[in-house]
């Protein structure tokens, strides 16, 4: 575990080149203290009190994402997007303004499989692939992942450590693609809603218009509906938002 953390820090510096971190009072260490170990998925951000990130995945959508992201300017706020590969190539246009209103994109694979039933091989080009197509489009590499489906399977936790990705989990799932209502996904996340949460929500359709989630016919509009909803009670509550790139897992 210790060896674990010392990777995710010394990856995430060197993904993010924020060298003067590490010479504000923490140690770099040699490589040989990290070289081979997997980081685990995090599930929290550790960024001061009331602080918390929303995350969105499995789009861009030429439709919700936009949405989505007239809510958050509409609140000043920055979040993250997990995009599949697949989605970024169909609509880089939708990458561009997540990234030039000052949102983190994070890889979320090609095509939304299942990683436990993929090969080695093809569990990495999942990720790679979509890292090349996040580069070429949103300008820079991304340094967060998550697995579709939360199957943070060891091959891919092994690529995301070869490619200096933190995996990221999440700790509050509003079920927000099933369509539970708008009322619902407002109660669960406020539910939540607390220092260091990272919130699950979906402003895409995994793996393409044409490979909707079970159930939900790829509508996103209650996700919307209950971000408009819940973002102004977070605020009037108190709660500040980051993105987990910002702030790299302590060392222990
Ligand atoms: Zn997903």
């Amino acid at each position: 575990m210790r060896q674990t953390r010392h990777s995710l820090t010394r990856r995430h510096f060197l993904a993010t080149g924020a060298t003067a971190l590490l010479g504000a009072g923490v140690s770099a260490r040699p490589a040989a203290a990290w070289a081979g170990s997997a980081p685990t998925p995090e599930s929290e951000v550790d960024a001061g009190p009331m602080v918390m990130a929303l995350t969105f995945d499995d789009g861009p959508s030429p439709q919700y994402t936009l949405q989505v992201l007239d809510v958050l300017y509409d609140h000043g706020v920055r979040a993250t997007f997990f995009v599949c590969g697949d989605n970024v190539g169909r609509y880089p246009d939708v990458v561009r303004r997540i990234v030039a209103e000052g949102h983190v994109l994070g890889n979320h694979t090609w095509s939304h499989p299942h990683l436990d039933g993929l090969s080695a091989a093809d569990v990495r080009d999942q990720i790679q692939r979509t890292q090349d197509a996040v580069t070429t489009v949103g300008g820079r590499a991304p340094v967060l992942f998550r697995a579709p489906y939360g199957d943070f399977t060891d091959t891919a936790l092994t690529v995301c450590a070869d490619l200096g990705l933190r995996p990221i989990s999440w700790s509050v799932d509003p079920t927000d693609w099933a369509n539970p209502g708008a009322d619902t996904i407002v109660e669960r996340v406020l539910a939540g809603a607390a220092t260091g949460a990272i919130v699950l929500n979906h402003d895409g359709t995994e793996g393409g218009d044409d490979d909707p989630a079970p159930g939900s016919g790829g509508d996103r509009s209650q996700t919307v509906a209950a971000l408009t909803s819940y973002l102004p009670q977070l605020i009037d509550a108190g709660f500040t938002f980051t993105t987990p790139d910002a702030h790299p897992r302590p060392l222990p």
